[in-house]
């Protein structure tokens, strides 16, 4: 195998940023949460059903008051103490009606997705916190031991069982994304059932009970493409709250340029890609924004879209790109 300049490290993924203290030890702190909802400078970020959130033209999240925050969902709802900034305390409560009221004049609902490379670092790291903790609530009721409903407690990080007295806490599910390369530094980049033709990204799996992410990181590429891989590194993390992931970003390496076997189930086709053909690659954009239209393969390892900027894939793209700049 021929030796390559080790990976240098990435820029912090856009959905890793954040620039809030979480405060864990007010969570428990009942005076300090009340006097902290008293203050009108108190900032709330209100989340749609469908985990969408005001904006203004400039991608800036709109916080609004305490009052204002009881007023769109009721003063009986639960409150997610985010943490503080700038001596402010921030918090997010949920809607729970699949009603979105009209966005008011110059502003928009958007959510994580179309808005995580566009936000600044304390709102991303706001709204991704937020987006994590309504997906577990909405599916975490009851208490796993018993199947009692349980109660939200410690400013919503954790839910007691009023019948065993189990506590449980927000679900954080390891998954390995990783880019391969071959013995002539081509990156391995491969199409899943759910895109359309042309749209690539790298390797991605979630880490099995009991196993260590390197070792996912093999499992996943053998499974997938039938590759053996080597010197696997860990390149950096980025929560990918969609609903429950954190995405641990690694690269790997092939001896020589091994053929790839698609398994046709996860993977339908895959392929070697030089730095130029990736590079003449286009953006797909938000996850959903690009649907394959003049996209005009028949089949076979086609590459015409890369994964969206905010994604940890499309970082460990970049990065392998950079090291030939
Ligand atoms: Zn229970």
């Amino acid at each position: 195998m021929t030796s390559r300049a080790s990976q240098r490290p990435i820029p912090v993924p856009l959905l890793s940023r954040s620039a809030h203290d979480r405060v864990a030890h007010r969570r428990t702190d009942e005076a300090w949460l009340a006097q902290a909802w008293s203050r009108p400078e108190t900032r709330v970020l209100v989340l749609t059903a469908r985990s969408r959130v005001l904006v203004d033209a400039q991608a800036r999240l709109q916080l609004v008051s305490p009052a204002e925050a009881d007023a769109a969902v009721g003063a009986d709802a639960p409150r997610m103490l985010l943490g503080e900034a700038d001596g402010r305390a921030y918090f997010a409560v949920f809607s729970a009606g699949p009603d979105e009221p009209e966005a008011p004049t110059g502003l928009r609902r958007a959510d994580l997705r179309e808005l995580g490379g566009q936000l600044n670092d304390l709102d991303v790291g706001l709204l991704t916190a937020s987006v994590a903790l309504q997906a577990w609530h909405r599916t975490h009721t009851h208490c796993p031991r018993c199947g009692s409903p349980t109660a939200i407690i410690k400013a919503g990080w954790t839910r007691a069982c009023p019948v065993d007295g189990s506590e449980h806490f927000p679900r954080t599910d390891p998954a390995v994304i990783m880019l391969i390369r071959d013995a002539e530094d081509r990156c391995l980049l491969a199409r899943g059932p759910a895109w359309p033709v042309g749209r690539m990204s790298v390797l991605a799996g979630f880490v099995e009970a009991g196993e260590s992410a390197e070792a996912a990181v093999v499992r996943e590429v053998a499974e997938e493409v039938g590759v053996e891989v080597v010197n696997v590194q860990y390149v950096a993390s980025q929560p990918h709250p969609f609903p429950a992931s954190l995405m641990l970003g690694y690269t790997g390496e092939a001896a020589g340029t091994p053929e790839l076997a698609p398994d046709n189930d996860e993977i339908l086709d895959a392929g070697w890609f030089t730095r130029d053909e990736v590079r003449a690659a286009r953006d797909w954009g938000d996850e959903a924004s690009w649907d394959g239209a003049g996209a005009s393969a028949p089949s076979g390892a086609s590459l015409q879209a890369l994964p969206p900027t905010f994604s940890i894939a499309r970082q460990l793209i970049d990065a392998w790109l950079a090291e030939a700049e």
